[in-house]
């Protein structure tokens, strides 16, 4: 059993977040209304989640001795991120709970691990996938899974980053020149009908909450919208969901994200150990938003409402979207969430609105 394992966080007591971003701004925000202090883990000391929280420790992920000083000051520690280094959950973990746990950050972390245990492991569809390591690999991959067929790196891919998608044999080598020679793996492309994702929450008993289904839709390779409560929601979603959870022996919020057939079949495209932006929405719905909820579970309390009384559309800022803040503080019905970012960089995550329906 982990350190803690059964640890169960009190008002006063500290939350460690490794990572300094949007997600962790508005976890801090989340973990002070609950009356806990929220405690940073950021390479920069500007970072979105700087001005909200507690406290700051400003170091690099890799660094374990910091790591390692910056976990004694809290009582369980999270992550707004899945790319953070096994050493440095290590490091966490020795001194306090980590939650979600390091076997949750080992599966997300690569592409080819996480296809593997959804498929073999929790027995859910996932996309066609080979596992490549040179030119020929990848020319032999395309003949098995036809084209066209998406080439990505199995590591630090986020946003359509580390991807490329190969429409004709004419176009392999040029592919494999594009992200060699990272390891990747090549994915069958899912004629998906619409893109959905679950944002659920599993606590520290075992009990699981997920959300309704999310409908969203993708500009640039970047979420755009996030609609919910979706259409046709039947269930299926949050019962995957709940099977991946129980496999990882999960604790706190995550988001899976699905490509939907036109036969109503779902095939998951990647999960995330982390709130989500797709579960944005959450905050406007009436219901406890994820990051109270990702909160909640970290602290082993016990996981809140997730029946929205509203339907909110989730629309996200990115770069300059952000200077129409005016206007959309002027609309009735739109909430703004602004992340403090001192710099508008195009497809930069600036803010989002949530819209109610
Ligand atoms: P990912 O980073 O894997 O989530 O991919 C980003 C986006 O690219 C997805 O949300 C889809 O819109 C598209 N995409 C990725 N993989 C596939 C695939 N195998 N088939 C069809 N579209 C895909």
């Amino acid at each position: 059993m982990e350190r803690g394992a059964q640890t169960i966080l009190k008002p006063g007591d500290t939350v460690g977040i490794l990572g300094g971003g949007q997600l962790a701004r508005m976890l801090s925000v989340a973990a002070s209304r609950l009356g806990l202090n929220a405690h940073i883990y950021s390479p920069t000391s500007d970072c979105p989640a700087a001005s909200v929280s507690e406290r700051l420790s400003v170091g690099a992920y890799d660094d374990a001795k910091s790591v390692l000083a910056f976990a004694k000051t809290c009582d369980a520690v999270t992550y707004e991120f899945e790319n953070v280094p096994a050493v440095t959950a290590k490091a966490a973990a020795s001194v306090a709970p980590l939650r979600p746990g390091a076997r949750a950050l080992d599966v997300s972390q690569d592409r080819l691990v996480e296809k593997s245990f959804l498929r073999a492991q929790v027995g859910v569809d996932v996309a066609g996938f080979e596992d490549i390591t040179s030119v020929h690999d990848l020319r032999r991959a395309v003949k098995r899974l036809g084209l066209p067929a998406v080439l990505k790196t199995r590591r630090f891919g986020y946003d359509g980053k580390g991807q490329v998608i190969i429409k004709t044999e004419s176009e392999v080598d040029q592919a494999w020149e594009v992200v060699a020679p990272l390891p990747c793996i090549l994915e069958a492309f899912v004629p998906f009908e619409r893109e959905v994702s679950v944002v659920a929450a599993r606590g520290l008993d075992g009990q699981v909450a997920a959300y309704p289904l999310t409908e969203n839709v993708h500009r640039n390779h970047i979420l755009h919208t996030s609609s919910a409560p979706a259409s046709n929601d039947n269930g299926t979603a949050q019962s995957i969901a709940a099977r991946i959870l129980d496999h990882l022996d999960y604790v706190g919020v995550m988001g899976v994200e699905f490509f939907q057939m036109a036969d109503g079949a779902l095939i998951v495209n990647e999960i995330a150990p982390r709130v989500h932006n797709s579960g944005h929405w959450t905050q406007n719905a009436g219901c406890t938003d994820q990051f109270e909820q990702h909160i909640r579970a970290v602290a082993g309390w016990p996981l809140g409402e997730v029946t929205p009384k509203q339907g909110v559309v989730m629309t996200n800022l990115i770069g300059t979207d952000v200077e129409t803040w005016q206007t959309l503080a002027a609309e009735p019905g739109t909430h703004i969430h602004l992340y403090g970012k001192r710099e508008i960089r195009a497809d930069r995550k600036m803010g989002h609105v949530n819209r109610i329906i």
